[in-house]
C-alpha cells in the first residue's frame, strides 16, 4: 500500500539497474515513443525530434534544481481547462518558481493564443488538426512555436527540459501524453483520473519501472497523500474518500428523471468542467475517485469508503489502525491540490482561498444512499475486479455523459448504459494497454448502440 508512489520517489533520486546505475539515464534520455506510438496508432515521424535532441545534448540538468535554484519548467496538458487555467494561475503567484514551458490544447485555439501572449511558453500544442488552421494562432508571440496535433504533444512532452507534467486533458483523452510522460519519467501532477481508471496497474507499474513520480491534482487524493504521511503504510486500516453528494443529494429518487444538463451542471460548491461537473452529479465522479485510489495507493477497494460531506471543506480521510482519523481541510479551491503537486515536497504561500476560522462553521458528514446513485456500487465493482472493468465503466460513462448533455437520454439512463456495458463485456483480468484500448472503442460503440435501442434516433 501507498509503497507504489514511494518507490517511484525513490526510483526518481537512486540509481536503479533499469538506467544502467546512472540516476539520470532515464530522464536523459530522449523519449523512445516507439511503445506509446504503437499503442495509439501515432505515425512514426518524429518531427519534433530535434527539440528533444538539442536539448539533451544541451543540457545536463533536465532534472529538477535543488532548492529551486532555477525554476521548475512545467507542462499545461488542457491548459484552455479548468484545471488548466488554476494551474496558470498558481505558477503566476509562484513569483517565478514555476514557469510553463509547454501549453496544450484540443481546440480552443483563441484561449490558448491569449494564455501564450501572457506566459510565453516555448511551446503550444494544438491537438485537433483542423482548429490548427484557425488565423489566431498567428498572434502567438514570436518566441512560442506552435506543433499540432497528439503525436507531437506526446513527443514534446518528453522533452527534458520540464520538469513538471500537469494532466489535465479531459477523459481518455489524457492517456497517451501522460503515458508518455510517465515513459520519460516525468512527474506528473495528475488531474486526469481517467488515466488510473482505465489502465491503473499498468500505469503504476509502468512509473515504478522508469522513475517517474505520480502526484495526485484530486482534491481527495491529495488530502489523502497529505494524511498518509501521519503514519506508515501497515498502520492504514482506511481511506474516507469525501463526496460533496452534488445538487441532487436531497432530491427525491422519483425526480432524478427529469433532471436537466443545465440543473445538473449547477455544481453546489465546486467549479469545474463540464464533464467532471456531471460526473458530480450522478457520484460518478466518486466511482472513477474510488478506483484513482485503489490503484494510486495499492489499497484493496474493500478498505476505501465514501462519506458524504456536503461543505467541503475536509477533502478526504485516513483511518489508522489505531482509530484515529487524519483530515486535510481547505476551502474547495483547486489551486490547493494543484500547488501542492507542482512543488511537493515544499509548500508555498500561494493563490488558494484559505479558511476563516473566525466565522462560525459547521461540518457534517452523513452515508451515500446509493439508491439515489447507483453509479457507487459501479465504482466499487470496476475497483474490485480491476482488469478491464475501469477502462469500460469510463468508456461507457464518457458515452452516456455526452448524450446526456445533448439531451438525447435522461439522467438516469447515465448509470443504467454503464451497467449494461458492465455485465456485458468482455472482461479480461490481466489485459495489456492494447486489450484496455480495444475495450474502450467496444464500451464506446456498444453505449451508442444500447442508447439506440432504447430511443431509435
Ligand atoms: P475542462 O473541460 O474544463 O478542460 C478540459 C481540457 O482538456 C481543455 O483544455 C481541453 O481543450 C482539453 N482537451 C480535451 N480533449 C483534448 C484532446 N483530445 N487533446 C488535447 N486537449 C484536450 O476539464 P477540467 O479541467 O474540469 O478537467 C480536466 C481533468 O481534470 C479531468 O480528467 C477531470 O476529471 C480532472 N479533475 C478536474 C477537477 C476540476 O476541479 N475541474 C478536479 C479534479 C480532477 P479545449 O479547451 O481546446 O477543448
Ligand atoms: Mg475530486
Amino acid at each position: 500500500m501507498w509503497n507504489g508512489l514511494r518507490l517511484s520517489r525513490t526510483l526518481l533520486v537512486k540509481a536503479t539497474p533499469d538506467n544502467g546505475g546512472d540516476s539520470r539515464a532515464v530522464r536523459d534520455r530522449p523519449g523512445p515513443l516507439s511503445f506509446v506510438r504503437h499503442l495509439f496508432m501515432i505515425p512514426a515521424a518524429m518531427p519534433y525530434a530535434h527539440v528533444i535532441a538539442d536539448a539533451s545534448r544541451r543540457s545536463a540538468a533536465p532534472h529538477e534544481p535543488a532548492g529551486h535554484s532555477r525554476p521548475l519548467l512545467i507542462a499545461v496538458l488542457g491548459s484552455t481547462g479548468s484545471i488548466g487555467r488554476s494551474t496558470l494561475e498558481v505558477a503566476a503567484a509562484s513569483a517565478g518558481r514555476l514557469r510553463p514551458w509547454l501549453l496544450a490544447a484540443c481546440r480552443s485555439t483563441e484561449k490558448l493564443v491569449q494564455q501564450a501572449k501572457v506566459v510565453r511558453p516555448a511551446w503550444v500544442v494544438v491537438t485537433d488538426k483542423q482548429a490548427a488552421a484557425d488565423e489566431v494562432l498567428q498572434d502567438l508571440p514570436a518566441d512560442t512555436r506552435l506543433a499540432v496535433g497528439q503525436e507531437a504533444l506526446c513527443e514534446l512532452v518528453q522533452a527534458p527540459q520540464i520538469d513538471r507534467v500537469v494532466s489535465a486533458i479531459v477523459g481518455a483523452a489524457g492517456l497517451a501524453s501522460t503515458w508518455a510522460a510517465i515513459e520519460a519519467a516525468k512527474t506528473v501532477a495528475l488531474a486526469n483520473k481517467e488515466t488510473l481508471v482505465m489502465a491503473g496497474p499498468l500505469v503504476m507499474q509502468l512509473a515504478a519501472r522508469t522513475g517517474a513520480t505520480i502526484l495526485p491534482v484530486d482534491s481527495e487524493h491529495s488530502a489523502i497523500m497529505q494524511a498518509l504521511r501521519a503514519g506508515g503504510s501497515h498502520e492504514v486500516r482506511r481511506l474516507l474518500l469525501t463526496a460533496s453528494g452534488g445538487p441532487f443529494r436531497t432530491l427525491a429518487v422519483e425526480q432524478f428523471a427529469s433532471i436537466t444538463p443545465q440543473q445538473a451542471l449547477a455544481h453546489p460548491t465546486w467549479s469545474m468542467g463540464p464533464k467532471i461537473t456531471i460526473d458530480s452529479a450522478t457520484m460518478m465522479n466518486k466511482a472513477l475517485e474510488l478506483i484513482e485510489a485503489r490503484w494510486l495507493f495499492d489499497i484493496p477497494a474493500a478498505q476505501i469508503d465514501v462519506v458524504v460531506h456536503p461543505q467541503s471543506i475536509v477533502h478526504s480521510m485516513v483511518e489508522f489502525v489505531d482509530g484515529s482519523v487524519v483530515a486535510q481541510l481547505s476551502p474547495p479551491d483547486m489551486k490547493l491540490p494543484i500547488q501542492l503537486a507542482l512543488d511537493d515536497p515544499q509548500r508555498f504561500d500561494g493563490p488558494a482561498r484559505r479558511l476563516d476560522w473566525t466565522a462560525a462553521m459547521q461540518l457534517s458528514f452523513e452515508p451515500p444512499d446509493v439508491e439515489r446513485f447507483p453509479a457507487l456500487l459501479l465504482g466499487r465493482e470496476a475497483a474490485t475486479r480491476g482488469g478491464t472493468a475501469g477502462a469500460v465503466l469510463n468508456a461507457a460513462n464518457e458515452v452516456a455523459v455526452e448524450y446526456f448533455l445533448k439531451q438525447s437520454i435522461p439522467f438516469t439512463a447515465i448509470p443504467q448504459v454503464t451497467r449494461a456495458m458492465l455485465d456485458d463485456h468482455p472482461y479480461q483480468a490481466t489485459p495489456s494497454l492494447d486489450d484496455i484500448l480495444a475495450v474502450d472503442a467496444w464500451a464506446r460503440r456498444e453505449a451508442v448502440a444500447w442508447i439506440e435501442r432504447q430511443a431509435p434516433p
